[in-house]
């Protein structure tokens, strides 16, 4: 017998026992196939759990280790978790979404660009949606710090290196976003569209998609990576590139209006619209490329106020709040 056939010949469940007593083995198998590993996703390499068995159920998912605390969960920083932690609780609308949060709404009323009780409040209920089982993607605005079009001009700055200022404006929330994240215990990857190694991984779908996969909320940086593009249209463009089923644009405002509120109080707002109605009446809800690109690939948009609590949650979980568009509009209700 040759010096490779006698190495193989060794029995597996020998083999697994010596890799064990040598620490070699990271994970321990599940006791039983019959049974779901209630370990997080990213810790069931090991588990013979089927596929079926190992989709995220509430069961499995809401007492993941990923989610004990690394910090002192003082009042501020508690888990909104009494609506969440109930088992009873239906299941979520949506496997995979795409929240967009502008950047608008992360100054609040105060004075400076960004207002961290604001930013904290929507880690919290990202992870606390995220715990269920949803895979969140964000993709975060820059307009508190900066907005391309409105620079641009001043002192010789051309649009094009104005959108790049406003790209990398994106960046600083999207990191703000992830330590306040991660402070929670919610496991993230910033991914930017251009290249900032030493700050975060460069998007590469495929890897993004896995990280969705394991548990981890990603979060999009730096917009599509192009000037004279919005964060709406990256948003719009990486649902469909992770496929996405719906993209959630938290907002200022309640939702879509016939009119804007801020100048009519007669202002009526939609429950449903359709994108050829969002385009033919032009409202304002995102930009145009933005629309034609979620008509295109069918993704619903669901557009409400991140300033009323418990409404990214309402979002994510899929209940009817704000805006949807789609492709029927208000025919379908
Ligand atoms: N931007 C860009 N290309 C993109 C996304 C964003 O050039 O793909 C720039 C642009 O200057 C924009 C700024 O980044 O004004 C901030 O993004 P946005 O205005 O979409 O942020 P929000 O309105 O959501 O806060």
């Amino acid at each position: 017998m040759s010096q490779s056939t006698k190495r193989f010949s060794v029995p597996l469940h020998s083999r697994l026992a010596g890799s064990k007593a040598l620490g070699l083995l990271k994970h321990e198998p599940c006791p039983s196939a019959s049974t779901p590993c209630d370990a997080p996703r990213s810790w069931r390499r090991g588990c013979q759990a089927t596929q079926a068995e190992a989709q995220p159920s509430q069961e499995a998912v809401l007492p993941g280790p990923w989610f004990s605390p690394r910090v002192d969960r003082s009042e501020d920083t508690a888990m909104p978790s009494a609506p969440f932690a109930s088992l009873d609780m239906p299941k979520p609308k949506w496997k995979r979404v795409l929240l967009k949060i502008s950047g608008e709404a992360l100054a609040g009323e105060k004075t400076s660009n960004i207002d961290p009780a604001i930013l904290l409040r929507i880690a919290q209920e990202v992870a606390a949606i995220a715990r269920l089982g949803v895979e969140v993607a964000v993709t975060v605005g820059g307009g508190n710090f900066f907005r391309g079009a409105t620079w641009a001009g001043a002192s010789g700055l051309d649009r094009a290196s104005a959108d790049q200022i406003g790209m990398m404006a994106t960046v600083m929330n999207a990191i703000f976003l992830q330590a306040s994240l991660e402070s929670l215990g919610c496991p993230t990857r910033v991914q930017t569209a251009f290249k900032m190694a030493e700050v975060a991984e460069p998007y590469i779908r495929r890897r993004a998609m896995r990280h969705l996969e394991k548990g981890r909320v990603v979060i999009f940086g730096a917009g599509t990576g192009n000037p004279f593009f919005t964060t709406d249209t990256a948003a719009a463009l990486r649902a469909a590139e992770i496929n996405a089923e719906v993209v959630l644009k938290a907002t200022n405002v309640d939702g879509v209006y016939d009119c804007d509120p801020r100048h009519n109080t007669a202002a009526q707002l939609h429950q449903h619209v359709s994108y050829a109605q969002v385009a033919r009446d032009r409202l304002s809800v995102m930009d145009a490329t933005a629309i034609t690109l979620c008509a295109e690939n069918d993704i619903p948009v669901v557009v409400f106020n991140l300033n009323i609590p418990g409404n990214i949650s309402r979002a994510l979980k899929g209940e009817r709040i704000g805006t949807l568009i789609d492709q029927q509009g208000a025919q379908s209700t």
